[in-house]
């Protein structure tokens, strides 16, 4: 299987896709999100120092989420392929991770920003990692899988989304390019059903 990098803005899907290629090729789906938001909830010092970026709407330091994908890629289960979700996120990420790997194929999910905006919003997210979106909970404010509350992540609230747009637009936008230079980009416009785009993709890497 391959090695594939996700790209695309905050709420574009990026983490919904990666589940799915992960579970369909039966590879890793490694977040860098979910990872420190880990760190977060087992009060690591790791934990701390993400949160104080994170609930900003900023970017953790290149040298320590590099760092952790490094280590990350060394287990076992990587050999074989992995989704990469959320990383890299910036040029200097991009560069450190083609000293540890070679990418096969950088995926894009395109959306519109109105459409981001209104994703995120209205995200809400379970401690069982499901995540769904207040249109089609029908007023429920329980997880459809597991029954527990569900919650909004701190770095969901409005100011905050717009932080991570900005930070988007700037500084892992041009990954675009990098990938493009390269020759093993690939845009998804994302515009059907978590399934129909999912299918997008599969033909993609088939
Ligand atoms: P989203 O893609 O919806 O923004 P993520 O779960 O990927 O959510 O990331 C949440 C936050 O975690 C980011 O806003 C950022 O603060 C931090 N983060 C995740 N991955 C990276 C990364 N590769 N480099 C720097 N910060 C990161
Ligand atoms: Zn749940």
């Amino acid at each position: 299987m391959k090695n594939i990098v996700m790209l695309g803005a905050p709420g574009a899907g990026k983490g919904t896709q990666s589940a799915l290629i992960a579970k369909e090729y039966s590879v890793p789906h490694i977040s860098t999100g979910d990872i420190l938001r880990m760190n977060i909830k087992q009060g690591t010092e790791l934990g701390a120092l993400a949160k104080s970026y994170i609930d900003k709407g900023a970017l953790v330091p290149d040298e320590v989420v590099i760092g952790i994908v490094a280590d990350r890629l060394a287990q076992p289960d990587a050999l074989n392929g992995y989704v990469l979700d959320g990383f890299p996120r910036t040029i200097a990420q991009a560069e450190a991770l083609d000293k540890v790997a070679k990418i096969d194929i950088a995926i894009n999910i395109v959306v519109d920003t109105d459409i981001i905006v209104k994703r995120l919003s209205g995200r809400r997210v379970c401690v069982c990692g499901e995540t769904c979106h207040v249109s089609s909970l029908n007023g429920s404010d329980v997880c459809p899988r597991c029954g527990k509350k569900l919650f909004i992540r701190d770095d969901d609230k409005p100011e905050t989304v717009k932080a991570r747009l900005e930070v988007y637009e700037k500084q892992t936008a041009p990954l675009i390019g990098y990938y493009e230079n390269k020759g093993i980009l690939v845009n998804i416009d994302a515009v059907g059903t978590i399934g129909e785009d999912f299918e997008k993709i599969k033909k993609v890497l088939e």
